[in-house]
């Protein structure tokens, strides 16, 4: 039996799970899949019910489980910037500590029927395949910070701070990636202004010994975050840090028409993982049916194909999106004046459905 822990978090965290719940639901009846699944509060429901983000016992459970589907966390009625109060962000940052998930995939696809809901131009998008890898559990997010005063007066400062063993597991990853990709691993940083961007370098080199059949280039984030927009069609794994995938991941995502369509895999050295759309919890649209569930839903994808082993399951549900999408039902992030709009539980009865005729002729 597989387990599976559920944390819809705040926002529109519990409606877009809803949706790709019934998917799960779906194929293990279909297919007679042997999956539990039990759902774990975190994020700002967390402080509301217990005062800390994501419990002891959550974390213990999500440990012994095969896979995490988290949908969103945070929002307005828990922002502050009160040393010492509990922030639903606080919990992310947690499980992916406590679980050791060091390495998030971040896959930028381009659909088709999608491409004029990018603000780039076609000739520039069709073609464009990207996967950024995030290295996840180092760097400044997790350094020292500290916030002091001095005779000059107040100050704050964050570390980034890089062991060797971090960025050579992420490394390697990155070309076993490339691999069964196309081939190119372009690793990102600041050299030629950070120490710890120079010894991320090196390592780049020394693990990429390793793996001499994979093209290896380097580029500085600043020129990456402009070459995305001049020719994202150079890009097949982008291999960065914690800080600057984190902004890269998002310029990627701008690329791909709406960050509404995006997954996430952050993954352990084992098959452990945590599946999550790449957007936050949207609280200008919680509650009105408007949220897109097609990141979460893709999130449950690569939830099944990474850490179930489930690839003809994964592979339904995707062709299922595209087929969707290519019949022209959009939520209103999407939304082109030709198309269907849809709301977000109907985005997911479609997907259900679409789901249901491939199945028939499997
Ligand atoms: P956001 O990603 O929540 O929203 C940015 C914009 O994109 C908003 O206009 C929103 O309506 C839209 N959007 C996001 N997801 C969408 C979807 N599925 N369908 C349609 N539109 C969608 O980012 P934000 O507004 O900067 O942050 C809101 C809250 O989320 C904050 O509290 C932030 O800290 C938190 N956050 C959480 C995560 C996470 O849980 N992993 C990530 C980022 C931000």
């Amino acid at each position: 039996m597989k387990n599976i822990m559920v944390l819809p978090g705040d926002g529109i965290g519990p409606e877009i799970i809803n949706e790709a719940i019934k998917i799960l639901d779906f194929l293990t009846l279909r297919y007679d899949l042997k999956i539990n699944y039990e759902y774990g509060d975190i994020g700002g429901i967390a402080i509301d019910k217990y005062g800390i983000p994501i419990k002891d016992e959550t974390i213990e459970k999500c440990k012994n489980s095969n896979a995490v589907l988290l949908g969103a966390v945070g929002g307005p009625k828990w922002d502050t910037t009160l040393p010492g109060k509990p922030r639903p962000e606080d919990a992310l940052l947690k499980v992916r500590k406590d679980l050791d998930l060091f390495a998030n995939l971040r896959p930028v696809k381009i659909y088709k029927s999608l491409i004029s809901s990018s603000t780039l131009k076609e000739e520039v998008l069709s073609g464009v395949d990207i996967l950024v890898l995030r290295e996840l559990t180092g760097g400044i997010y997790f350094g020292e910070k500290k916030r002091s005063s001095d005779e000059k007066g107040e100050y704050a400062y964050d570390i980034e701070k890089y062991y060797t063993y971090e960025v050579e597991r992420i490394a390697r990853l990155g070309f076993k990636t490339a691999k069964i990709r196309k081939g190119k691993v372009t690793s990102v940083d600041k050299a030629n202004i950070l120490e710890s961007s120079r010894l991320w370098r090196e390592i780049v080199n020394n693990v990429h010994k390793e793996y001499e059949d994979i093209e290896l280039n380097h580029m500085y984030v600043d020129n990456t975050s402009m070459q995305l927009i001049r020719n994202p069609k150079q890009f097949d794994v982008i291999l960065t840090s914690n800080m600057f995938g984190d902004i890269l991941s998002d310029e990627t995502a701008m690329i791909s028409g709406s960050i509404g369509l995006l997954p996430s895999a952050s993954l352990r050295e084992d098959s452990l993982g945590m599946y999550e759309p790449i957007h936050g919890s949207a609280p200008d649209i919680q509650g009105q049916g408007k949220a897109n569930p097609i990141a979460q839903i893709l999130s449950l994808a690569m939830l099944l194909r990474y850490s179930l082993n489930l690839a003809l399951q994964a592979d339904i549900i995707e062709k299922a999106v595209d087929t969707v999408l290519e019949k022209g039902y959009r939520t209103a992030d999407i939304y082109d004046d030709d198309k269907k709009l849809v709301s977000t539980n109907d985005m997911g009865n479609l997907i259900v459905n679409e789901i249901k005729i491939i199945c028939l002729n499997n």
